[in-house]
């Protein structure tokens, strides 16, 4: 006989979710939920969507026949896999998000074994059960996708900025926020468990420096940056997440921390394993910095078509080395 719970394990939830950031080795948010799920074998994702169109019927009859508009969890005891399912049609990203992180929690947490059950709704379990197990999914997901420890120490408090770090509807947000102060009034002090130290120190990085450039949308976490080194821009969204500059708008040769390349970026000798910054082959000067050499002379990363303190061009993008960032080839008809 199964012995019926009457309260909610909230520090289980708590030290599942600390574990999995961990483990998942998560330093910034939003969190790829995906990626985390394709690493368990056990389980299978699909949308609402998939699983529609393979039963050649409608999403609304999937909701239906998933007793959820937002996306469940079953158990196939027998085979011992797990098949997650979401809606992919909802209003919002960040609902699909919660939706991913509280079925991940049902995961984690053995809700399924623990209630000998392949599906945790309604119909399936004990008005009690199913809430226990729901308020166990929602605070495991509000730990691991918006953890208090790490926001009260970067101390975040304003729902807006915690929904745009963090990447959650605004509404979770607040109710994280809300769970953080209710806690300090009731003495409970927020540590950041150790296991969580780098994640946090990387977030602080990006809380700190991370910045997104309006113009042409790269994201960078360098100190003192008040231009884009892509494109030149002066206007940065602080709490928006963009594309990586160094993916999107590549350089030709890598170069040192002393912005000098590793290979020619003209001839691609590769044999630049001497003092000088000139190639010894065809003379071509190999340090991507600043071009203002009297007042500023910052050394430059590779994709560097300016500099980022004083926006004058880097000596890559005078030496066409680098093409301007919105650079489209033009090719001639015939
Ligand atoms: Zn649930
Ligand atoms: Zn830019
Ligand atoms: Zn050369
Ligand atoms: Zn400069």
């Amino acid at each position: 006989m199964m012995k019926t719970r009457i309260k909610p394990n909230y520090k289980k939830a708590r030290s599942l979710a600390t574990k999995a950031l961990a483990e998942h080795n998560i330093h910034d948010f939003p969190i790829d939920m995906i990626s985390v799920f394709s690493s368990y074998s056990d389980v299978k994702v699909l949308t609402y969507s998939e699983m529609a169109k393979k039963g050649n019927c409608s999403v609304e009859e999937i909701i239906e026949i998933n007793s959820s508009e937002d996306g469940v969890i079953h158990y196939c005891g027998k085979r011992k896999k797990y098949m997650v399912i979401y809606n992919d049609t909802v209003a919002t990203k960040e609902r699909v998000y919660w939706t991913l992180a509280h079925e991940f929690g049902h995961y984690l947490l053995k809700h399924h074994e623990d209630s000998n059950r392949s599906s945790l709704t309604r119909n399936t379990l004990s008005d009690a059960e199913y809430d226990i197990y729901e308020v166990e999914a929602n605070f495991f997901a509000r730990f691991f996708i918006t953890p208090p420890s790490i926001i009260w120490a970067i101390n975040m408090n304003n729902s807006n900025q915690i929904s745009s770090y963090f990447g959650v509807s605004y509404t979770a947000a607040n109710n994280t926020r809300k769970y953080i102060v209710e806690s300090l009034k009731k003495g409970i002090i927020f540590g950041i468990p150790s296991i969580l130290n780098k994640c946090y120190s990387q977030f602080v990085q990006r809380i700190n420096h991370g910045k997104t450039c309006v113009k042409c949308n790269s994201y960078f976490e360098i100190e003192n940056l008040k231009q884009c080194s892509i494109c030149n821009g002066t206007v940065f969204n602080k709490y928006k997440k963009g594309e990586n500059s160094m993916a999107k708008y590549p350089g030709v040769v890598e170069v040192d921390g002393k912005g000098r390349a590793k290979t020619c970026p003209k001839c691609e000798n590769e044999e630049l394993d001497f003092d000088g910054n000139h190639c010894n082959v065809c003379s071509t000067y190999l340090v991507n910095e600043c071009s203002d050499t009297n007042y500023c002379g910052t050394f430059l990363s590779w994709n560097a078509r300016y500099c980022h303190k004083c926006g004058n061009p880097s000596t890559y993008l005078n030496n066409n080395h680098l093409k301007e960032w919105d650079y489209k080839p033009v090719y001639l008809p015939f």
